[in-house]
């Protein structure tokens, strides 16, 4: 099957070849006819299945001109690297269409991206927060919109998006179609398109194993983070030069703790990406990770689904991931496009269960590779790895009443709530005194 087989509409057609897309993937080829049938859609899919044009394609061979100002198609994705993302993956399917596209996020002006929504767009594409922001302000009518995309659902409504999604349903008109992409249907995702969906069919990628057989897997057994540490630099130093590695950890501090501690190795050959980084950081590191002036790429979990880096070669999961979901996530970011790569997972005493939970998910036993040449490994553990020891009765407990300072006692008497009567006649007396009493004459 090639793209000619689906009933696209020409200037598609012309920028696919354009791209050198020419087969579509099992999501693109089973949502299409779905798709364009109108009907509600939830597509099954993670990163790297394809699911952007999947939902792309149908939206725009759908999309009519119009002389409104205002998008007829709202995409709503969880992270600002996948609004930019989507937006140049629309750009580039529609080279030769006059469609106009914008991406709205927030952590940025909101008076700019209003005077930009302005200008007008046929589709729109942005954060939940910052969409409705626009729509409350009135920069945004949303009454045009025919097809409502959310994708990557499951980790929109994880990040406690749930409320602003419901409040931009109140800004959309009652008949709207919907596709919902998700990477997995847990009961959350379920029971929030049950309310929502009407009637939706189902489509799903290919096998979640399938993509991944391009993978090579391993294991580490490694007993702490500074020996994660020296494991990191003994692999990166034993891979050529060409070779792009994307290390994952679970945290902001981690992340920039690992930096430190590998940065006078790597200098400039080394990156960090998190939510606490400027944007324009974030997007310049993911560049030149993306030419390769950037090799090894340290980053958390949210802000890689984003990222779509080609030619990773390597994917590190310095810390194990908390979902075995985000495993297939994040070692999908190598392997892609028909190549192949590596994902190395190291792995502690208290990753067990984790590490047990992954292998469930993918059905699938991971080998663990037997270090044989000389890595430092170290017993020191870091202040955040010590166990807490909590010894009976000295736990810290909040003050004594009588201990606490003056502020205390000050809003406690101005919290109090006391019922007092009014009394009008008392109060005229402070005011003004008592009053005279007429004399009698
Ligand atoms: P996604 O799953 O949407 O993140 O897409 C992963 C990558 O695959 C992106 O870089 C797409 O541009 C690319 N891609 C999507 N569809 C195709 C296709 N049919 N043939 C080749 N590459 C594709």
């Amino acid at each position: 099957m090639t793209f000619r087989d689906l009933n696209l509409k020409k200037p598609l057609w012309n920028a696919l070849d354009d791209l050198g897309y020419y087969t579509p993937t099992t999501i693109q080829a089973a949502g299409f006819n779905v798709m364009i049938s109108g009907k509600d859609t939830i597509g099954i899919a993670q990163t790297g299945t394809g699911k952007t044009l999947a939902y792309l394609l149908p939206c725009l061979n759908m999309w009519e001109f119009s002389k409104e100002p205002h998008p007829q198609i709202l995409v709503i994705v969880p992270t600002r690297e996948l609004v930019t993302q989507v937006v140049s993956e629309v750009e580039k399917l529609t080279t030769y269409m006059n469609v106009a596209v914008c991406g709205v996020y927030g952590g940025t002006n909101m008076n700019t991206q209003a005077k930009r929504v302005l200008q007008g767009s046929d589709i729109l594409v942005g954060t939940p927060g910052r969409i409705l922001d626009l729509a409350k302000s009135g920069s945004l009518q949303l009454k045009q919109v025919k097809k409502v995309v959310i994708d990557e659902v499951d980790e929109t409504l994880s990040l406690g998006f749930r409320p602003q999604l419901l409040n931009i349903f109140d800004f959309l008109p009652t008949k709207r179609q919907h596709m919902v992409f998700s990477a997995t249907l847990s009961e959350e995702v379920s029971s929030f398109l049950d309310d929502y969906l009407i009637a939706p069919v189902r489509v799903e990628a290919a096998r979640v194993g399938l993509p991944l057989e391009k993978i090579d897997q391993t294991c580490y057994r490694v007993p702490n983070f500074l020996s994660k540490v020296a494991l990191l630099h003994h692999l990166i130093q034993h891979n050529d030069a060409s070779s792009k590695i994307l290390v994952f950890v679970s945290s902001r501090t981690l992340a920039d703790l690992l930096f430190t501690q590998i940065e006078s190795n790597l200098g400039d050959l080394l990156g960090v990406i998190h939510s606490n980084k400027a944007q324009n950081s974030r997007f310049e590191t993911v560049r030149n990770f993306q030419i390769g002036t950037i090799r090894v790429l340290i980053a958390t979990d949210l802000i890689a689904r984003g990222i779509d880096v080609t030619d990773v070669s390597h994917v590190i999961n310095f810390d194990i991931p908390e979902s075995p979901e985000n495993y297939i996530h994040r070692i999908g970011r190598t392997g892609r496009a028909d190549k192949t790569g590596t994902a190395i997972t190291f792995v502690t005493k208290k990753d067990e269960s984790a590490l047990l939970a992954i292998q469930v998910l993918m059905q699938q036993e991971l080998v663990f590779t037997k270090l044989t040449e000389d890595v430092e490994f170290t017993d020191e553990l870091l202040e955040f790895e010590k166990p807490k020891i909590i010894i009976p009765g000295k736990t810290s407990k909040l003050a004594q009443r009588e201990n606490r300072g003056d502020s205390f006692h000050e809003k406690k008497a101005k919290n109090k709530k006391v019922n007092v009567r009014y009394d009008h006649k008392k109060a005229m007396q402070e005011k003004y005194g008592k009053p005279k009493k007429k004399r009698q004459k």
